[in-house]
C-alpha cells in the first residue's frame, strides 16, 4: 500500500507523489493525503495535478487488495514514475473529521448511558447516521444522552493516537468492535484515544481537540422495526 499520510497527519491538505500504477481513470500513488472510504467515513475528494500541468478531479478513493485506488474524473494517461501533486477538498474533509470525532463521543456516551452498541454508521459532511439496537425508545432520555455527549465535547479533550501490539491492544475492553474481522496478519493496531471518553482501534481521520467539534444536534430519531433504532445528527458551532 502507498504511504497513507493521513494516518500520520490528518491536517495535511496537499502532497507530492509518484504514480505507481495507472489504469485508465484509476491511479495508485507511492504516498497520498486521500482517505479511502471505510469505517462509515466517505472517501476524500480533491484534485490531482499532473507534471504536465493538467488538473483532474479525484472523485472517489477506495482500498482494494491493500492498495489505495484514486479514481479520477477522466482517463489521465499517466505513467508509472510520473510526479503528481495531490490536494484535498479540505473544507469537506475537515467537516468529516469533526463529524467522525463527534461520532466517537456520541457512540461512547450511548454505550455508557444506555448500554447500546452502534451496529451501523454513515458519516456525511453535514449529517451522520447511527443504527443501534434498543428495545424501548424514549426521546427525552435520548436528549439527555446527547446532552452528556455535548458536555464531554465541551471538555476540549485532546485526542491521542498511537500504535499498540495487537495482543496488548486487545486487552482494552471494547477496543475493537469487530474483533473477528481483523485479519491475523495485522499485528499492530492504530489506537485512537479520547482520554476518559473512548478508546478504539481505528484508521480514520480525526480532529486534534474536542474543542474543534462543536455541539451535536439531533436531527431525527427513527424506529426501524422491533429493536432497530436510527438517529440522524448534525453539528453546530
Ligand atoms: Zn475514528
Amino acid at each position: 500500500m502507498g504511504e497513507a499520510l493521513y494516518l500520520e497527519d490528518s491536517y495535511l491538505q496537499e502532497c507530492d507523489a509518484a504514480v505507481v500504477e495507472a489504469r485508465g481513470k484509476e491511479i495508485v500513488l507511492d504516498r497520498t493525503v486521500f482517505y479511502p472510504r471505510g469505517g462509515g467515513q466517505p472517501s476524500d475528494t480533491g484534485r490531482l495535478l499532473s507534471g504536465a500541468g493538467n488538473e483532474f478531479r479525484v472523485v472517489n478513493v477506495s482500498k482494494k487488495d491493500g492498495k489505495i485506488i484514486h479514481e479520477l474524473d477522466r482517463d489521465a494517461s499517466l505513467s508509472p514514475g510520473e510526479r503528481v501533486k495531490c490536494a484535498l477538498d479540505w473544507p469537506r474533509r475537515y467537516k468529516l473529521m469533526r463529524m467522525h470525532t463527534a461520532a466517537h463521543v456520541l457512540g461512547a456516551t450511548m454505550y455508557s448511558e444506555l448500554g447500546v452498541l452502534i451496529t451501523g454508521n454513515q458519516l456525511e459532511e453535514d449529517k451522520a447516521r447511527f443504527d443501534f439496537s434498543l428495545g424501548s425508545f424514549d426521546r427525552a432520555k435520548f436528549e439527555e444522552v446527547v446532552g452528556k455527549a455535548n458536555v464531554a465535547l465541551s471538555s476540549g479533550a485532546e485526542l491521542r493516537i498511537y500504535s499498540l501490539p495487537r495482543e496488548e491492544a486487545m486487552k482494552i475492553p471494547g477496543v475493537v468492535k469487530l474483533a473477528n474481522a481483523l485479519p491475523p496478519s495485522i499485528t499492530t493496531l492504530r489506537i485512537v484515544e479520547i482520554p476518559g471518553i473512548d478508546v478504539q482501534a481505528d484508521g480514520g481521520t480525526h480532529v486534534k481537540s474536542l474543542r474543534e467539534v462543536g455541539r451535536i444536534e439531533i436531527l431525527k430519531l427513527e424506529n426501524k422495526g422491533k429493536d432497530n433504532r436510527r438517529i440522524y445528527f448534525s453539528l453546530s458551532g
